[in-house]
């Protein structure tokens, strides 16, 4: 957010000085964020089309700050992934989206209730799935309930990290689902280098279904019906994200797409709100 001058001079403008008040205030949330553990999860319910019942929930990040009250990923993410302040709010995010499953699992009666977690591709470490396999084992969860959610932009470095990373989380027992499936401007190669167990059909695919202009919405549909296809072939489930509305649901029905996540059936919320649901 500099601008050169012609005698190489840095200059700054006021919009340019704004931003930047703002990204350091975003910095001194983070910290003390990290510092006062306010990082927590909010729960998206996770529907399983055919019958309607709800099988897990996402754990969506929120900076609850005492006096801005709840600040959403988009506003913290990006800058918090520039340091290892991703992984520290990621692990206290973690821990009270496990606490969280147990109550959730309790009062639905069923312990197998899934909950799944998006890492930066800076989170896939070593360090963070010891972490992640030993919280899992504190908090009495078995791993086969947990879903690691990744997006393409993991597979841009072609690093043996990231592969050795997801193996081992395959290998303790944990899913890895595939998000925002199709947006990410990487090769398709990387589903050959190992098994993804889910694939989620990014939100903008599922707009299109219903998309005002009736040749958008017929091309939508054949575009989530050959996502389906591959995602049928490699043997993986797929999860809908973003549906807002119930002839979005009946199309993807339609289509064989097993489960749903959106507003049409809940915004993420809360732990004491998301306990109503089950
Ligand atoms: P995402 O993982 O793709 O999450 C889906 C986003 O879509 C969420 O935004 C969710 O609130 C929103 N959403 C869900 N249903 C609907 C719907 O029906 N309509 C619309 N318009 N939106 C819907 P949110 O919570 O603001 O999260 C934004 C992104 O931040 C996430 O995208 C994910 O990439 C990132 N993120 C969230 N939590 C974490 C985290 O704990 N760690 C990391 N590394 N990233 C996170
Ligand atoms: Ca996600
Ligand atoms: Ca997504
Ligand atoms: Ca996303």
């Amino acid at each position: 957010c500099k601008s050169e001058g012609g005698n190489g001079i840095r200059t700054f403008e006021p919009e340019m000085l704004a931003s930047r008040k703002k990204r350091t205030e975003s910095e001194d949330d983070i910290r003390r964020g990290i510092e006062e553990s306010l990082f927590e999860p909010h729960f998206q319910s996770v529907t399983h089309l055919a019958s309607g019942n709800i099988v897990g929930f996402e754990a969506l990040m929120r900076l609850n700050h005492p006096e801005k009250g709840l600040i959403p990923p988009a506003e913290f993410i990006a800058i918090a992934e520039e340091s290892d302040r991703i992984d520290l709010a990621g692990r206290q995010l973690f821990s009270k989206a496990l606490s969280g499953l147990r109550a959730l699992g309790q009062r639905h009666g069923d312990e197998h209730l899934h909950i799944a977690i998006n890492l930066s591709p800076v989170e896939l470490t070593p360090e963070k799935i010891a972490f992640i396999a030993s919280e899992l084992e504190v908090y009495g969860v078995d791993p086969a309930q947990l879903t690691v959610e990744i997006t393409e932009a993991v597979f841009l470095e072609d690093s043996d990290r990231i592969t050795e990373c997801l193996q081992q989380l395959r290998h303790i027992g944990c899913k890895i689902a595939l998000d925002d499936f199709g947006t990410g401007y990487s090769s398709l190669a990387y589903l050959t280098r190992f098994q993804v167990d889910i694939i989620k059909i990014d939100q903008s695919f599922i707009k299109g279904l219903t998309h005002p202009d009736p040749a958008i919405a017929t091309r939508s549909r054949r575009l989530i019906e050959g996502i389906a296809a591959i995602a049928t072939n490699m043997d993986c489930l797929m999860i809908a994200e973003g549906v807002e509305e119930e002839e979005q649901a009946r199309h993807l029905r339609t289509i064989g797409v097993q489960y749903a996540q959106g507003f049409l059936f809940s915004t993420p919320l809360p732990l004491s709100e998301a306990m109503a649901l089950v």
